[in-house]
């Protein structure tokens, strides 16, 4: 027998490869935009015609290549951006598989013409289909410059199989607009059709996402930050009632590059939870930087997905950020809270560090926590704080003239919802700003708690009975802690391969979406975990305290409010969530009169 194998021609291995790498004009437009912005250029020019199809091109002021470059640049696994395979692990680069341009090249009319600062005059190449038609050196400006024309122009079917104009421009603004975020200092022109789509100046994030979405951003950006040693986050999230119907204001960026996640957009949207309506997607853009060892960039050619070795760690990290970031624009009023030092942020300052152990520290039972329902306002009072001699409120200082043992004892009953979200009321120290949500899931973790060290969670049995299906590794999971779940109350068996059947839910939750509630419960669960390393015990009860508790956003009435306070100061740690964020703090009344000058 003969042999019979061959090595493909070039042209052909190009093709093939192009297949994977140009999908559609907009996979050439983020190409050529990536290797500018490799190139370091300052200004970028796009200029588009005929939704792409017609032309593509790209023009910068970047570096430029030589003519050895110039051509060599057109070979398949041509790249000036890594050498070895180490390499690879400590990319900063867009572009890295030297694949683009040749890939291009073999499906279109293209047009490379470039010089670097160092030489007079530049080149100019003209590939069609792969084949170098004409290679000539040519006057041209420092930089480079990719036409691409009549794309897929070899492969009729490819080309038959292009959508819509207005489609295929659709994607190539989605390209444009996640490179343009991705680099605001770089300048931006953008031509469609030989009119200017839009010119976007160097400068700040904010400012590029200003000039990119409109005006009305600049009032509802709320800036996010935070650093832990394996990622450095930044970006900006928008206000949740500015929240949009359609998705696509949603941008992850990790190192730079535009990627899909759908764990991290779950992320984000948790913290957004209870602020949001219902099918609504909020604006965000989020950087985070890692240290390349820890992420894979090469599972798919077209890399907008990539693996994280701790997936878990940082979505609780953009969990954080987000929220943090909601709570503080939110709460940014003229008068600057942060300034405050009150007295339940000093209690929180000495405690957060212990945050976590006070948990159950019995140190912490103290008066305070024990407190008289019916009275418990006396408690708040400085004096009585005073002289609690108890380690955590030992810490407290009162130089405040307010410690006046001799003030009336009546305290007016008025109690007021703020923007739905906060309790507020007067207290003998001065104005208590309860937050709802976080108060609630301070008095339904304790409750759970107490459910699961007694074994006594009632239960209320499902009309209908539900079945849930999951993974094996939840699946796994749930019948690991089945004696806690069912002390918490819940009533459920196994059902068939890696589903339960749910009989029931606790007694004091809303019924009617048991199947939610439980997944939600296993949901929560496995998100302390990534964020918080509690017993099990702790987490669960925690995990349905976040589940059914009241949420920022819902009206509340009077008695309700009235219980959530009574219920909070009867808490054994009535100052802080379960994670360690204040439920509440005292506008003191020192305070309230420095802000009128009247000391
Ligand atoms: P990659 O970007 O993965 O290296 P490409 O096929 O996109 O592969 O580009 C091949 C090489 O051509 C790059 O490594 C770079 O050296 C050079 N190059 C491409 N575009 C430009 C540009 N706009 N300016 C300067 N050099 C470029
Ligand atoms: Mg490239």
């Amino acid at each position: 027998m003969p042999d019979i194998i061959q090595l493909l021609p070039d042209a052909i291995a190009n093709q093939i490869a192009a297949g994977e790498v140009v999908q559609r004009p907009a996979s050439a437009v983020k190409e050529l935009l990536e290797n500018s912005v490799d190139a370091g250029a300052r200004r970028i020019t796009l200029i588009i015609k005929d939704a792409g199809k017609s032309l593509i091109q790209v023009v910068d002021d970047g570096i430029g290549m030589s003519e050895t470059d110039a051509r060599l640049s057109l070979e398949r696994h041509a790249t000036s951006k890594i050498r070895k395979t180490e390499d690879l692990f400590t990319l900063r680069t867009m572009g890295f598989r030297g694949e683009a341009l040749a890939s291009i090249a073999a499906v279109s009319q293209m047009e490379l013409k470039t010089r670097p600062a160092d030489r007079e005059i530049g080149t100019l190449i003209y590939v069609e289909g792969s084949e170098v038609r004409r290679q000539e050196p040519v006057a041209a400006e420092v930089g480079t410059s990719v036409s691409v024309r009549n794309l897929f122009f070899n492969i009729p079917a490819r080309r038959n199989f292009l959508k819509s104009n207005s489609v295929e421009l659709r994607h190539i603004n989605e390209e444009f607009q996640r490179i343009a975020i991705a680099h605001p200092h770089i300048a931006f022109t953008y031509y469609i059709n030989d009119t200017l789509e839009c010119e976007l100046p160097p400068g700040k994030l904010s400012h590029r996402i200003v000039s990119l979405f409109g005006k009305s951003y600049q009032k509802q950006l709320a800036p996010c930050s935070e650093e832990t040693d394996l990622v450095k986050l930044h970006g900006y999230v928008g206000r949740p009632d500015a929240a949009k119907r359609t998705r696509g204001e949603q941008f992850i960026f990790v190192n730079n590059r535009f990627i899909r996640s759908n764990y991290l957009h779950h992320a984000v949207m948790t913290a957004f939870e209870g602020l949001l309506p219902e099918g609504a997607y909020p604006f965000y853009t989020i950087f985070l930087e890692i240290d390349p060892r820890h992420i894979d960039v090469n599972i798919h050619p077209t890399k907008t997905e990539i693996k994280f070795d701790d997936e878990r760690s940082i979505y609780g990290v953009v969990l954080a950020a987000v929220r943090q970031a909601i709570g503080a624009h939110n709460l940014m009023p003229a008068i600057d809270f942060q300034e405050d030092v009150n007295i339940m942020t000093r209690l929180e300052k000495a405690s957060s560090e212990q945050a976590r152990e006070i948990y159950f520290d019995e140190r912490f039972n103290t008066p305070l926590q024990r407190s008289n329902l019916k009275r418990w306002e006396e408690l708040l009072d400085t004096s009585t704080l005073a002289q609690a001699s108890t380690q955590p409120v030992r810490e407290l200082r009162f130089e405040s003239a307010v410690n006046q043992p001799d003030q009336p004892t009546a305290v007016d009953r008025w109690l007021v919802q703020l923007d739905n979200r906060y309790i507020l009321r007067q207290v003998r120290a001065g104005l208590m700003i309860v937050d709802q949500q976080a108060a609630h899931e301070r008095i339904l973790f304790e409750r759970n708690l107490d459910r699961l060290m007694n074994r006594s969670g009632e239960s209320q049995q499902s009309l209908f009975p539900q079945t849930v299906e999951m993974s094996p590794a939840d699946f796994a999971l749930i019948l690991e802690m089945t004696p806690e779940i069912r002390a918490l109350g819940f009533r459920f068996e196994v059902f068939g391969r890696y589903s339960f059947l749910i009989e029931g839910i606790p007694a004091h939750v809303n019924a009617g979406r048991e199947k939610e509630l439980f997944e939600g419960l296993l949901e929560q669960f496995k998100l302390n975990q990534a964020t918080l390393s509690l017993p099990i015990n702790e987490n669960l009860a925690l995990a349905l305290a976040r589940r059914a508790s009241i949420r920022s956003g819902q009206p509340l009435q009077k008695e309700e409010m009235a219980s959530i306070i009574d219920q909070l100061m009867a808490c054994r740690t009535p100052n802080l969530t379960p994670d360690g964020k204040p439920t509440f703090f005292i506008f003191e009344f020192g305070k309230i009169e420095s802000y009128f000058s009247r000391p």
